[in-house]
């Protein structure tokens, strides 16, 4: 399993392979903003890399680009486009390398705000960028343009931060770090060890011949005896009938569906980390 470190080290000038770490990221930042904080542009005429772009963006950008689309009505290629704290985070450690001369640290950069695009047709797109709200770097970063329009948060690269450590956290019980949206040594040294694909996904809990077993299982369970809607004798680790009336019953109780079976809803109702 590559980590973010082993992507650091290939010296490979992409970012793709932590798409789906980068994924992650994004829908953690928006469950912990109510409402969400990015919203997905693949709805525009944009094209780009689906590796390496992540296509979203805050929501008044978003409505700007599209007028802006519009406006000159042909495709706008993406180079860059939202870019999480571990994409941020290799590039900050590739400055100097040859991939990239100069990086923004990990929070600082726009791209991680939502609200900053890359396009190689930068010349062509000015004019109906800048008369809907996009600002063009200039020569410096030529390919770089920024909204300017307002009704954008500009805490955004800081919410990406906090979405990471929380991440972490979830999927790290016995190594907790400080979620306070700060990139310091402790975050960088935790994004290094994550896992390029992501975490491992919570497995669906259902009752099935041969029963499913595990620790998975176990902490349903003890979310239940501590609802007391199982009793302590029955905690076992396996997936077993008493288990999933226990499941029926809570489910009922909180207003979900009622199918018996343990997934990202119900988890998340069970206060288990996914
Ligand atoms: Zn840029």
């Amino acid at each position: 399993m590559a980590t973010v470190k082993d992507v650091i080290r290939s010296f490979s000038c992409n970012t793709g392979r932590v798409k789906g770490l980068s994924l992650q990221v994004i829908d953690e930042m928006n469950l912990l903003i109510p409402g969400g904080v990015l919203v997905n542009i693949d709805d525009l005429d944009v094209s780009g890399n689906a590796a390496t772009v992540n296509l979203f963006m805050q929501p008044k950008a978003k409505e700007a680009l599209r007028r802006a689309i519009r406006r000159r009505g042909v495709t706008l290629q993406l180079n860059s486009c939202y870019r999480t704290v571990v994409q941020q985070h290799i590039l900050f450690s590739w400055q100097g390398s040859g991939c990239v001369s100069i990086a923004a640290a990990p929070s600082k950069s726009n791209h991680e705000d939502g609200f900053a695009i890359d396009t190689p047709d930068f010349d062509a797109w000015i004019p109906a960028l800048e008369a809907e709200g996009w600002e063009w770097f200039g020569p410096g970063d030529e390919v770089h343009f920024t909204y300017v329009g307002g009704g954008v948060r500009d805490d955004v690269g800081d919410i990406g931060v906090k979405a990471f450590q929380i991440l972490w956290n979830k999927h790290n019980p016995s190594d907790q770090i400080e979620s306070d949206g700060g990139y310091g040594p402790e975050t960088a040294a935790r994004l290094d060890r994550s896992p390029a694909d992501g975490f491992a996904r919570a497995r669906i809990l259902k009752l099935k011949a041969p029963p499913m077993d595990g620790e998975d299982v176990r902490k349903v369970q003890q979310a239940l005896v501590s609802l007391d809607l199982l009793e302590a004798s029955q905690l076992n680790g396996i997936y077993d009938t008493a288990t999933k009336l226990a499941v029926e019953i809570f489910q009922r109780r909180s207003g979900l569906s009622v199918d018996g079976q343990v997934g990202p809803k119900t988890r998340k109702e069970l206060k288990i980390p996914t």
